[in-house]
């Protein structure tokens, strides 16, 4: 069984984590800023979530809507920033484009066109990642690497969006080197992208599991949940997921 994790874990593997990332951007040669941490928090509660932000950790990413409004709202005084890192229902774009300040998982027009729509002008663009399904796995999120330009090119139309780069959830592999090829992949296609919209700074890529290759082949957010909070506790993740 799983427990909560308590403060003072948080803070060892907060610290323990950070110094990680660090190591291995310095060993890839990797210039600090450009690699930051989103700490996944799905299925994590607040209190979890307000000690994480207590060691320093400020953005943090959500899949489920229903769990994040509730707590986006609990801890709404501290001014995290946070992301929908989710597969995205049609009836929910309303309620993302008006709570959160990045959408990583964009893969369709007609998705992009309802973000845009209704996104509340008042908290300025939504910053959007386009999510590439680059294993053509059918059952799976993203574009396809065919459809990315034009997807691209619509979301670049939108005023209330802000097309920011790319993102992926690879099929889990053990061994670096294959861990490596999808991102080095993601990456060659977020730089061809970049000559027209030069704007596309982010690569969302790497896990707790394959954060070495996400970093060696230049992420700039790593998307951590377990190694952060510790393992998922299974009961809270099935329920959480019918959400
Ligand atoms: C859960 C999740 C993560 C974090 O996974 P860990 O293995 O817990 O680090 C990252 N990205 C997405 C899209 C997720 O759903």
């Amino acid at each position: 069984m799983s427990h909560p994790t308590t403060a003072t874990d948080l803070v060892e593997r907060y610290a323990a984590l950070r110094e990680q990332i660090d190591t291995l951007g310095e060993h890839y040669g990797r210039d600090r800023c450009d690699l930051e941490l989103l700490a996944v928090s799905k299925t994590r509660t607040s209190a979890e979530i307000r000690a994480c932000a207590a060691v320093g950790q400020r953005q943090f990413a959500e899949n489920y809507l229903q769990e994040a409004l509730v707590k986006i709202e609990e801890c709404a005084e501290l001014l995290l920033t946070w992301h929908f890192i989710g597969r995205i229902q049609r009836n929910k774009t309303r309620e993302i484009a008006g709570n959160f300040s990045w959408v990583h998982t964009v893969d369709r027009p007609q998705i992009a066109q309802r973000l845009h729509d209704q996104r509340p002008r008042s908290l300025g663009p939504l910053n959007v990642c386009i999510q590439v399904n680059l294993d053509g796995a059918e059952n799976k999120g993203g574009v396809s690497e065919q459809q990315l330009p034009e997807l691209a090119r619509v979301i670049s139309g939108f005023d209330g969006l802000r097309l920011r780069g790319l993102m992926t959830i690879p099929e889990p592999v053990d061994d670096l080197t294959h861990q490596r090829q999808p991102y080095r992949r993601l990456a060659q296609l977020r730089d061809q992208l970049a000559r027209e919209w030069p704007g596309l700074d982010t690569l969302s890529m790497g896990m707790s599991a394959d954060m070495e290759a996400a970093i060696a082949e230049g992420a700039t957010l790593l998307r951590i949940g377990t190694g952060l909070f510790g393992p998922r506790n299974q009961a809270t993740a099935t329920t959480a997921s019918a959400s």
